[in-house]
């Protein structure tokens, strides 16, 4: 059975809309590529193109004790990290409960209280009496304006937290402030992007690193930038010739010149927390992809092409956000000659029961469609930035991070066959522009920020 005229005709519709052929990919791949440069030469532009002040390079020789602290979910993150040279590194963390009350309370509070989480890490590693200040990185998940690489403002609250006394202040100096007060040794040396960890976290342990991505809940990109491109600069003389700059590539598009946005995906920017922003985060990341599938099954559902003969229980896939990327991964993963796995997932998780064999067909074609465009689209933002820097033959390592990329099965495999169509001056793309995992960007990724930070002083 292959479905009725009607679903094959949709289908074929909804392949058309979803499939990005190479020519469109390289449209928006060279379209990326010039506002790319806009940012560089200008404020304000839509990719926010932003210097970290993160400057040269690593070698993976680095040593030290160097302290990493992670505040922007629901847990605050300490995290002690040697580095021991050779790309070779051991961490011990700490995690604590940032409860309602300090998110909400005074800034000073929840600064009092961080100094404290910080002060009882140091006493059971047994460094609260060292004679040199341990160099901190401070990984602050909120929109900050950066003017040094340990000097920042917070411009405002996100995801649920609201301190009073924080908004237009400096995060790193009332954290330190804290630490002063309660004679913590500790020295807070960088304010460090997730981004830019992600990519130190790589460059550790491979120093051809050019550029880092995360591919989580939301996304964004890094890479290692000639000081002499980035027109904007007005910070004067720097210790290298070159920063990382923190791209802020979710908003790519934002004026919507070039995506090939299909109506599904219109339907969920208009239902989201921040229309008409993140236009290409809301195309390529965790939060958004099963959310894509669910507003095609749902306007099947609409015009009587799936679930329409059986009496299905249809109350929990019209739910905003119910159909999760995970499932998509699982859907993916359903080798199985009757889509068993496929119809387990629907079952379990939706209470879709009896789906037919060409309705679970449908399904998993249209997951197929909606995570092969996105890691495409992913992949499209590497190949931008391996042109804008002329990589050469040789190549060079891109890190990684977030459950996308992790736990997807052929993400990576769709974003190599993407690159080797876009990249065609590279023999051996695989060989040449090498993904792989980079973790913990906001660990071992901010204590390398602070070790770059002593370095610069
Ligand atoms: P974050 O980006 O928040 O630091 P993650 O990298 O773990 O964290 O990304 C979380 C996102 O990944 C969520 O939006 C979730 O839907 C998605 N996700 C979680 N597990 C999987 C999976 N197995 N396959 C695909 N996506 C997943």
């Amino acid at each position: 059975t292959k479905g009725s005229p009607e679903q094959i005709a949709y289908m074929q519709c909804i392949e058309q809309d979803f499939t990005l052929s190479t020519e469109k990919l390289e449209e928006i791949k060279n379209h990326f590529k010039s506002e790319m440069v806009k940012g560089l030469d200008n404020e304000g532009q839509t990719l926010a193109m932003i210097p970290s002040y993160v400057e040269g390079r690593l070698t993976g020789e680095e040593k030290g004790h160097y302290l990493a602290l992670d505040l922007g979910g629901t847990n605050l993150r300490v995290v002690l990290v040697t580095l021991e040279g050779n790309g070779k590194f051991k961490t011990v963390s700490t995690k604590a409960r940032v409860s309602e009350e300090l998110k909400t309370g005074r800034m000073r509070d929840l600064c009092d209280y961080i100094a404290d989480c910080i002060d009882t890490f140091l006493a059971q590693q047994n460094l609260d009496n060292v004679t040199e200040e341990l160099p901190l990185g401070f990984t602050f998940s909120f929109p900050v304006l950066q003017s040094k690489i340990n000097r920042g403002v917070l411009l405002q609250w996100t995801k649920g937290f609201s301190c009073s006394g924080a908004v237009g202040k400096d995060p790193v100096l009332l954290l330190q402030d804290a630490l002063l007060r309660k004679h913590v040794p500790v020295k807070v040396t960088a304010l460090v992007n997730d981004t830019v960890g992600t990519l130190l976290s790589n460059a550790y342990q491979k120093p051809a690193t050019l550029a880092g991505l995360i591919l989580g809940t939301g996304s964004n990109g890094a890479y290692i930038e000639n000081m002499s491109k980035i027109g904007k600069w007005k910070d004067g003389k720097t210790t290298s010739d070159e920063m990382i700059i923190n791209m802020e590539f979710g908003a790519f598009d934002n004026e919507r010149t070039v995506l090939p946005l299909t109506r599904f995906d219109n339907k969920l920017d208009r239902k989201s927390i921040n229309p008409h922003k993140q236009i290409f985060e809301k195309l390529i990341s965790g939060m958004y992809l099963g959310d894509i599938v669910r507003n095609v099954v749902t306007d099947m559902m609409d015009r009587n092409l799936l679930f329409n003969d059986t009496q299905q229980h249809t109350e929990i896939i019209s739910a905003h956000y119910a159909f999760e990327t995970a499932f998509m991964s699982s859907i993916e993963a359903d080798g199985t000659v009757d889509l068993g796995v496929t119809r387990e997932v629907l079952d379990t998780n939706l209470n879709l029961v009896n789906v037919k064999d060409e309705e679970l067909r449908i399904i998993k074609r249209l997951v197929e469609l909606v995570g092969t465009r996105a890691a495409r689209l992913a992949a499209m933002s590497i190949a931008a930035i391996v042109e804008h820097t002329q990589v050469e033959e040789q190549g060079v390592d891109i890190g990684i991070d977030g459950s996308l990329y992790e736990f997807y099965p052929s993400f990576e495999e769709r974003m190599y066959e993407a690159l080797e169509v876009l990249l065609p001056q590279f023999k051996d793309v695989r060989r040449s522009i090498r993904l792989g995992l980079a973790r913990d960007g906001s660990g071992v990724g901010a204590a390398l920020t602070a070790c770059v930070a002593d370095r610069m002083m």
